[in-house]
């Protein structure tokens, strides 16, 4: 792909100068670069992707609309403002709602459980005994006085075995991540948005003129500004930033039309989580924190470990008794930090980071890309 040679028309419409260049067609990149027309429609707005699609964590995530179980929050709270930055990821809900809809989405408002079993009676305890702390904490968040309840006696219709302990937050949903993207590159081309794929940048090289954005394919977009929207692989373009990969395995069985497990569930503090998808399938995804040090990495891949734990969850308690085919199975990069919330921040004068959304990038991309869209904007 070296010494791509570019025709002239190659040039004007899609490689030619840009106001704004965006790295990543993530769902970060995407919405800042439609937050961004709004503002400034006679910008000109290119993104570069290095895959074939969007390669990174928003077409491998899981689909969760959530903002997390108790067990979660217990622990985020110790790192910090945990009511902004729980605000932070309803309001992006609301906001990629907004900006998509719902039916583009296939958002379903399920509600979301949060399991324990019967050995973990200690944290079930502890966590129950929040549910009042944090629906007053909510409360001005999400508009309604109870997001939490106890819903242990439901754990005997849904067929789960071993698990004592259910709570339930009323305002999570869940999401088909294939049709959000699809709607997004959509809406971004729709805007006069080139999204190009295959267009791996190297390096992005400021000057006087501004920055130049060089790409391994060989050819170069010169840009006024430029936004990194690159997440987890973050550092590869600005080594300063704090980002930590964090690989993510996900599974999905055959159909299975006789299991009825509407909802969301997260299981050991998030780390497990699955559901059942549309077509009867259940999704299985976690156990990162199997072996912290091997899922620090922004490589594909998938190991016999994390998979039998997968496996080992789904046949002891998700579907006691059954081995169901594994139709899929896949892995995606999460970025990580030291604090919750994402970088939303300039790397040096023309080039801004709006990266390290996390585990919870459905929630708060779009409104990382709403704030990176106003902050380019402000120049
Ligand atoms: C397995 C898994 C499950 C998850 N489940 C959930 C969930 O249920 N709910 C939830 O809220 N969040 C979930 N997340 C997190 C969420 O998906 C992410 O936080 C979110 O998608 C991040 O969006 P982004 O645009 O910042 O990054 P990404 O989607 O990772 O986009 C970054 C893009 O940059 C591109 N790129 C990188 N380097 C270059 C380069 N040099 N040149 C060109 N392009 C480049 C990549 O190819 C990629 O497409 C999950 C993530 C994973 C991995």
């Amino acid at each position: 792909m070296r010494n791509l040679a570019l025709s002239y028309w190659e040039h004007q419409s899609f490689f030619g100068p840009a106001d704004v260049a965006i790295i990543g067609a993530g769902l970060v990149g995407l919405t800042a670069a439609l937050y961004l027309k709004q503002r400034r429609p006679a910008w000109r707005v290119v993104v570069l992707e290095r895959g074939p699609l969007p390669s990174g964590a928003s077409t491998k995530n899981a689909g969760f609309a959530c903002f997390g179980s108790i067990s979660e929050l217990i622990e985020q709270e110790k790192r910090g403002d945990l009511q902004a930055v729980v605000a932070a990821r309803y309001t992006g809900l609301a906001r990629l709602r907004e900006l998509l809809s719902d039916a583009a989405l296939g958002y379903q408002p399920v509600g979301g459980y949060e399991l324990f079993r019967h050995e973990e009676g200690a944290l079930a305890t502890e966590c129950r005994d929040k549910i009042d702390y944090f629906n007053a904490l909510l409360a001005p968040v999400v508009g309604q006085a109870r997001t939490f309840r106890d819903a242990s006696d439901e754990a005997g219709r849904f067929g789960l075995r071993g698990v004592g302990t259910l709570l339930k937050n009323e305002c999570e949903g869940s999401l088909d991540a294939g049709r959000m993207m699809r709607a997004l590159l959509a809406r971004t081309w729709a805007a006069d948005v080139p999204v190009l794929t295959n267009c791996a940048v190297e390096a992005v090289e400021t000057s006087a003129d501004g920055q130049l954005v060089k790409l391994a394919n060989g050819a170069a977009v010169a840009a006024g500004q430029v936004l990194l929207a690159t997440n987890a692989f973050a550092t590869e373009l600005a080594p300063s930033l704090a980002v930590t990969p964090g690989r993510g395995q996900v599974l999905v069985t055959e159909p299975l039309p006789d299991v009825a497990l509407p909802g969301t569930f997260h299981y050991d503090h998030g780390y497990a989580y699955f559901r059942q998808l549309p077509d009867h399938r259940i999704l299985l995804g976690g156990g990162r924190n199997l072996d912290f040090a091997v899922e620090a990495t922004t490589a594909p891949g998938i190991t016999q470990p994390v998979q039998q734990y997968l496996e080992n969850l789904l046949h002891d308690v998700i579907l006691p008794g059954q081995r169901p085919r594994i139709d899929y199975r896949w892995s995606g990069v999460m970025g990580f930090g030291p604090a919750l919330a994402p970088i939303i921040d300039w790397v040096r004068p023309g080039v801004l980071a709006a990266v390290r959304c996390n585990g919870m990038g459905v929630a708060l991309g779009a409104g990382t890309g709403w704030q990176a869209a106003q902050k380019l904007v402000a120049g």
